[in-house]
């Protein structure tokens, strides 16, 4: 296993918290030396702020741990493709490297839809990315997110219905 694999492996571990906690499992840590210095995970639903991505976080968290918002000499893991605000955060952050999981070709910012990382100029930071490690097991961690999460849209439209039709029983039995 690659010291790449074994790093987007605790990011996993960092989206599982994210996944218990009903939240689509994004998560992240950021290492520099060789040594995780942050972690964060998907808490947008817990936090009820749309800005509280894993990338978020963890760029926060990497920040206090040094000191300093120049994230020199730092690589980021993340499990998904950052979307246009974390690719944007991670340019003013200037990490040597972004790695991450899954791509996203709808909505990804690091080459994805867009590049944000590689825009210099005008952006004045340019961070090479590398995609698609540990990607299958990234991806298979958001399928089952989904899955799940249709699987009980459909549950409860299921008892909604079934509570209308007993309802409408009562009332016609009278
Ligand atoms: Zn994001």
């Amino acid at each position: 296993m690659s010291e790449d694999e074994r790093f987007m492996g605790l990011a996993l571990r960092e989206a599982g918290k994210a996944l218990r906690a009903g939240e689509v499992p994004c998560g992240c840590v950021v290492v520099k030396e060789g040594r995780v210095i942050a972690r964060g995970w998907n808490q947008v639903e817990s936090l009820k702020d749309a800005t509280a991505h894993a990338e978020m976080i963890a760029l926060t968290a990497a920040e206090a741990a040094l000191g300093d918002w120049r994230l020199d000499g730092c690589t980021v893991y993340v499990t998904k493709e950052p979307c246009p605000m974390c690719a944007g955060a991670l340019v003013h952050c200037r990490p040597e490297r972004v790695v991450f999981g899954m791509p996203d070709p709808m909505g990804g910012a690091c080459g994805g839809w867009i590049n944000l990382l590689d825009s210099n100029p005008p952006l004045n930071h340019r961070c090479p990315t590398q995609g698609g490690v540990l990607g299958d097991l990234c991806a298979e961690q958001f399928r089952s997110f989904f899955r799940e999460a249709r699987r009980a849209a459909k549950q409860r439209r299921a008892d909604r219905l079934g509570a209308d039709a007993n309802n409408h029983d009562e009332s016609s039995s009278d």
